[in-house]
């Protein structure tokens, strides 16, 4: 069945060397092959890898950034604000990519563009304008060293209009702090990764969008139909009314009772004061309002207000788990009105919380070790919960001044200049690993050793239900759901929606299907749609195994091996070697891989034709 609808099939090419634009055809092959967001990104970045002979550095000009939402995104059904970051990543030098949501995503669809992909780097730091599918670039050299939020500001009232979408990057991009993030509608981000860092190297403070098309839907009648159960769905279920008052920040309080809850730099994985720092305590004095994506009902951000004491005056949407857990029990932080200032200052700077929280545990405990001393911190002593000097090593990392030169270059910086470091600081291939603690998990430990970007929750969780089966779950059990996890995932940032109403309400992923089949006109069944998004997962493999990944980066922190959580229900857990060795085995075998976790040589050929035909025509 041919694609009908959904899409404009407009790829926007910008080199920022040349200063110029190109609207290029996507074809339907291409469209129908790769869908949208995640998987258009990640074929023209092994196209252009391909163009390089796999050479790139990730912050020369020649890395490719894309950016593209998905068929669905824009589109009145839930969740649907969803676009994809896609690079070569600058913490791990493999893919990487991160998604946005808010509503960048939506105008860049109704600016009537499928995908944007950009190279080169101007010659002074500029903003790319692209409106209604046209594109200026306007160098803005007064940008420099504002933070996201005043450049949005700033870029909007130069623009004089309000009606536009922006994602910025703040001063850590433009000082190119390896997990410097890229920032839209005050605080939503394409966090992890380093995206920022790779705008920050190309010179490109922003991207402005406007647009005013018809996003084109073929089956309205269908969707509608289909919307109005998949709503309802939501609406009753149990948990929704909780979603929309405390987003994730329920997840503390769970993730505490279950024992995974980072804490003292993972050294623990229970906090003592989590109630101090939990949704309700953001309820009972913080939180002022609730905002949320495009067309999504559980509207999971929460703005809060630090009301008294020395924050007061903090506005910020946030924190949500992955933040608070980081900036917060991770830290020894126990003064949620700090957790909020520190997560105001992460987006201010443009800087990923789970990254920053990650190194500067790290730092702390580094230097309570003896790896670190008072000379490395630059004089300045730092403890657990030290407000102070945590708020003070944030700039400092944004900034590049001092210790915070190194700690800019994240987990592989910083164990290469401290080898001695590698004790404490967790990371799978360079990306500092998120909020939940895989020590009592063996899936989750596997998901984060095989996640293509590195140690990221959002590849695969499967956490939650590891704990609800306890021992008694097979390690082909295991296994089986990481893969289907990194199978269905993709397909998410493919289609340009928000996983959270499938893992955390149910929402079945046939609802997904049929709303592809109502935009697009296209008969594709679940199955199909997921074939399509695990060719995704191993074309990312392909690329990194291009770019030297092999058995050996599959693996986990050092901490994992050897250093069990203190108390709490999981005190003593640590993954034994044997255990994840044969678990990775069979995670190869099942995926077709041979035993160093290498694709087959016949799975490139699934992916030898051109995205941009002209492309061949470099080499
Ligand atoms: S659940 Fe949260 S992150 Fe997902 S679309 Fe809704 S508001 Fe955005």
């Amino acid at each position: 069945m041919s694609i009908k609808s959904g899409y404009f099939k407009k790829h926007l090419h910008v080199d920022l060397t040349r200063g110029n634009a190109e609207r290029l055809d996507l074809s339907e092959t291409f469209i129908k092959k790769y869908i949208g967001g995640r998987g258009f990104g990640a074929k023209l970045i092994w196209d252009n890898l391909r163009k390089h002979d796999f050479k790139i550095d990730p912050l020369g000009p020649d890395n490719l950034l894309v950016i593209a939402p998905g068929p669905l995104t824009g589109v009145y059904l839930p969740s649907s604000g969803k676009n994809s970051f896609v690079a070569i990543s600058p913490a791990t030098g493999l893919y990487g990519d991160s998604s946005m949501g808010g509503g960048f995503g939506v105008e860049l669809r109704q600016a009537g563009i499928d995908a944007v992909s950009i190279t080169g780097r101007a010659p002074e730091l500029s903003v790319l304008l692209i409106e209604n599918g046209e594109t200026t670039i306007l160098a803005m050299p007064g940008l420099k060293g504002k933070n996201c939020l005043e450049a949005e500001g700033l870029i909007k009232e130069r623009l004089g209009t309000h009606a536009v979408h922006v994602a910025t990057i703040g001063v850590g991009g433009e000082n190119m702090v390896k997990f410097a993030c890229v920032n839209t509608d005050w605080s939503r981000n394409a966090g992890r990764t380093g995206i920022g860092a790779i705008m920050g190297s190309k010179n490109l403070k922003a991207i402005v969008v406007r647009g005013d098309k018809d996003i084109p839907v073929y089956n309205v009648a269908g969707l509608v139909a289909e919307n109005a159960i998949a709503f309802k769905y939501m609406r009753e279920h149990k948990y929704f009314r909780m979603w929309q008052q405390e987003g994730l920040m329920n997840v503390i309080a769970y993730a505490n009772e279950k024992g995974i809850l980072p804490s003292y730099n993972f050294k623990d994985g229970v906090f003592a004061k989590h109630d101090q720092i939990n949704g309700a305590t953001m309820l009972s004095g913080y939180k002022i309002g609730d905002s949320a994506c495009f067309s999504c009902p559980m509207c999971c951000g929460n703005i809060c207000l630090v009301k008294n004491g020395k924050y007061a005056g903090t506005v910020v949407e946030g924190p949500e788990y992955e933040s608070c857990a980081m900036l917060g029990s991770n830290l020894g932080i126990d003064n949620f009105a700090a957790v909020l200032s520190a997560n105001r200052l992460c987006d201010e700077l443009g800087i990923d919380t789970i990254s920053t929280g990650g190194v500067i545990g790290a730092v702390i405990e580094g230097y309570e070790r003896g790896i670190l001393s008072l000379a490395d911190l630059d004089g300045r002593e730092i403890t657990w919960g030290d407000e102070e000097a945590i708020l003070g090593l944030i700039q400092k990392i944004a900034r590049r001044q001092g210790i915070g030169n190194v700690l800019a270059d994240g987990a592989r910086g910083i164990i290469k200049r401290w080898p001695e470091m590698d004790k404490v600081i967790l990371h799978v291939k360079g990306l500092e690993q998120s909020a939940y603690d895989s020590r009592s998990s063996l899936s989750m430990a596997l998901a984060y050793a095989t996640s293509d970007i590195g140690a990221h929750h959002t590849r695969a969780w499967t956490i939650a239900k590891e704990m609800e089966q306890g021992q008694n779950w097979s390690d082909d059990e295991k296994v089986d759901i990481v893969i289907y996890h990194q199978k269905v995932r993709p397909l998410f940032d493919m289609l340009g929606v928000c996983r959270l109403p499938w893992i955390e309400l149910g929402l079945s992923e046939r609802h997904y299907a049929n709303f592809y089949k109502y935009v697009t006109g296209e008969e594709a069944s679940l199955e199909e749609l997921l074939e399509r998004s695990n060719d995704i997962y191993n074309l990312t493999r392909l690329i990194n195994v291009r770019l030297g990944t092999s058995r050996k980066d599959d693996s986990l922190p050092r901490k994992v091996w050897a250093n069990p959580p203190l108390t709490g229900p999981t005190a003593g857990r640590i993954i034994k070697q044997d255990d994840f060795n044969r678990i990775l085995s069979l995670y190869y075998q099942k995926r077709g891989w041979n035993e160093d976790g290498i694709p087959p040589a016949s799975l490139e050929r699934k992916f030898e034709d051109w995205a941009v035909p002209a492309w061949n025509e470099h080499r």
